[in-house]
């Protein structure tokens, strides 16, 4: 089964266009749950808020950390998402890799690209579907009809792989959701029993309307970013471990000791694939494309970070 997305097709007809702008279907459903734990802050709860700190119940710095907190989640959740969507997740082109790599370095071959996993036999890895060697890592997906490098899973809330490419901005989409759904239920719980006048949160005195919908709000985001809390941090526990969900499955299907001596993965070379080799707190928290060095990388054969180093000195 093949999906359509911006990366797999490249539609020739009006019939393929709309196939491909209906497979982004769910996308539109994320984004439409996304603005409906966001809109009732957006356009009840914060002019709520201007209106008490006009009256002098509010601070305005306090009101202004809740604008900009809550603009910058929304920036961050919906930036990450885009680009997890248009970014090549990492296809294996089929060059070189139609030609056997060198194993560990250890068997002739003109090939200059290297593998360090065998398949559960002890051959080179080769993905009958595409017709092709994979590289260590890289994982064919029935959905795109690739090969991908450190494929996580096929994700249809973005229509597209998490791949070695893209999963970056898939882990901070996932992060940034609870950090905006709670900001939304701290701030409108604290406001609410301390500078709200009129509302009354457990007598439901007063103002009964704005009562019901700050707590439909809050309990609302609350379940999101529960939710997405567990959902984020999964994926980044595993992250952090140097797994993907490809691993627990492989080691689900062939044992635990044989799958590790199959994916022989370093954490570190995890890590580095995923986040890239600078990682400052603020370039893995924004939306920048992981920098790599061109390490047999296939296609790519120029320098290496240290031989760039001696060339610049
Ligand atoms: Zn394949
Ligand atoms: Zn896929």
């Amino acid at each position: 089964m093949c999906m359509y997305n911006m990366h797999v097709t490249h539609p020739k007809s009006i019939c393929q266009w709309l196939m491909m702008c209906c497979s982004y279907t769910p996308c539109l459903i994320a984004v439409g749950l996304i603005l409906s734990n966001t809109t009732p802050y957006q356009v009840f709860f914060l002019p709520l808020l201007w209106k008490n700190c006009a009256e002098g119940n509010v601070s305005v710095v306090y009101y202004y950390y809740c604008v900009l907190m809550m603009l910058f989640a929304q920036f961050m959740v919906f930036f990450n998402y885009l680009k997890a969507i248009c970014t090549n997740p990492g296809h294996v082109s089929p060059e070189p890799w139609a030609r056997p790599p060198v194993y560990g370095g250890k068997a002739y071959s003109d090939n200059p690209f290297e593998v360090f996993q065998l398949d559960h036999e002890n051959k080179l890895r080769y993905c009958a579907k595409c017709d092709q060697f994979k590289p260590d890592n890289a994982h064919h997906c029935n959905f795109c009809g690739k090969c991908i490098y450190r494929m996580d899973h096929h994700c249809p809330w973005i229509n597209n792989c998490v791949g070695r490419d893209n999963t970056k901005f898939f882990l901070l989409f996932v992060s940034y959701i609870p950090l905006g759904a709670f900001h939304i239920v701290v701030t409108t719980l604290y406001s609410s029993f301390y500078h709200l006048k009129g509302v009354d949160m457990v007598a439901f005195d007063g103002d009964v309307v704005t009562t019901i919908v700050l707590w439909c709000s809050i309990i609302f985001s609350f379940s999101m970013g529960l939710a997405f809390g567990a959902f984020g941090g999964h994926f980044v526990w595993m992250a952090y471990k140097g797994e993907s969900s490809m691993t627990m499955s492989i080691i689900r299907k062939v044992g635990e000791a044989k799958g590790r001596k199959m994916l022989q993965q370093s954490r570190e070379d995890h890590l580095y694939d995923i986040f890239g080799s600078d990682r400052r707190w603020w370039v893995l928290a924004c939306p920048l494309s992981p920098k790599r060095d061109y390490r047999g990388l296939p296609g790519m054969t120029g320098p290496t970070e240290i031989e760039m180093h001696h060339m610049l000195a």
